[in-house]
């Protein structure tokens, strides 16, 4: 699968997808699912992670393994890199990218995976940047959409925090490529940034929940509110999904959340079949090993 990477050796953006670029990717993440890939024996993949993760640091890492490949990482590196020492982004990637065939990077300034793919020699792979994207997570997302519904082109009601919440900003870019319908469900100060409503030309904002049900979507994504980017006063949190959404939620929708959860995606949910969120956090291991194919030559 060269094409994605002739044109690009680094996945930074969302904006940087054809619709069969992404495609293929689900194609090939699908067949990692049985097939033995092998591709990074003898490659050495760094995980530098300035910001918390669970689910993108460990599918990346569990990937290289799967795929015959070794791991080198540094999962807090504001505390125990150099950058403690005041060593700047670009200092450090200089050096990890003579280390390493690529970068998985997740950092807090939103132009950090551009500017580390400017001095980066390896392929550099945004895993998160700022408030800004999250690329690989917009990729498992529409993987998990095509394998639950057959299809991309749904009535998506994006829910929550859609103002900091960098994976909607991925997600909302590649579902730019294709025929949807989009709900914003948030308040006015968490609403999604005019820049990127460009992308999805079909949609309407609503600020509840219960307004969104009325349109029937299959998709239902919440987020949690990004506490961590925004002033503490303005901590709560206005749509929690109930059991009386789930009532009035279409038999065959499905639910997704990227996670961590918060109070916005109460357990008891998860025993609905239509709960999707653990399938979906599955589908990161196979997208990422797609990816790291994808790129790793
Ligand atoms: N894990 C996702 C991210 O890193 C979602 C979140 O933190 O809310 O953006």
């Amino acid at each position: 699968m060269p094409d994605l990477q002739r044109r690009l050796m680094h996945l930074i953006s969302c904006n940087q997808f054809r619709k069969e670029d992404v495609e293929r990717l689900i194609g090939s993440a699908e067949e990692n699912r049985d097939r033995k890939n092998l591709h990074l024996q003898h490659k050495t993949i760094a995980t530098l992670f300035y910001e918390p993760s669970t689910r993108t640091r460990m599918s990346f890492e569990a990937a290289v393994y799967r795929m015959g490949g070794n791991v080198i990482s540094n999962e807090d590196a504001t505390q125990s890199s150099s950058s403690a020492k005041g060593e700047s982004l670009e200092d450090t990637i200089r050096m990890v990218s003579s280390y390493c065939d690529a970068i998985v990077l997740r950092h807090p300034a939103d132009d950090s995976s551009e500017r580390a793919a400017q001095i980066a020699h390896v392929p550099v792979i945004n895993a998160g940047a700022g408030a800004c994207e999250h690329p690989t997570q917009a990729l498992l997302d529409l993987y998990t959409v095509w394998r639950e519904k057959g299809k991309i082109d749904l009535c998506y009601a994006l829910v929550g925090d859609l103002r900091y919440g960098r994976t909607t900003h991925s997600l909302v870019r590649l579902l730019g490529l294709y025929n949807v319908k989009v709900i914003l469900v948030s308040s006015d100060y968490f609403s999604l940034p005019d820049d990127l409503l460009k992308f999805i030309p079909n949609c309407h904002k609503v600020d509840s929940i219960d307004e969104a049900l009325e349109c029937e979507p299959d998709v239902v994504y919440l987020t949690r509110m990004q506490r961590e980017r925004f002033p503490p006063h303005l901590k709560r949190c206005s749509n929690v999904f109930s059991e009386e959404h789930l009532n009035r939620l279409k038999k065959d929708a499905i639910i997704m959340h990227p996670f961590p959860r918060n109070e916005e995606l109460p357990k008891t949910i998860d025993r609905d079949k239509r709960a999707a969120y653990f399938r979906q956090s599955e589908n990161g291991l196979w997208m990422r090993m797609a990816i790291l194919k994808e790129l790793v030559k």
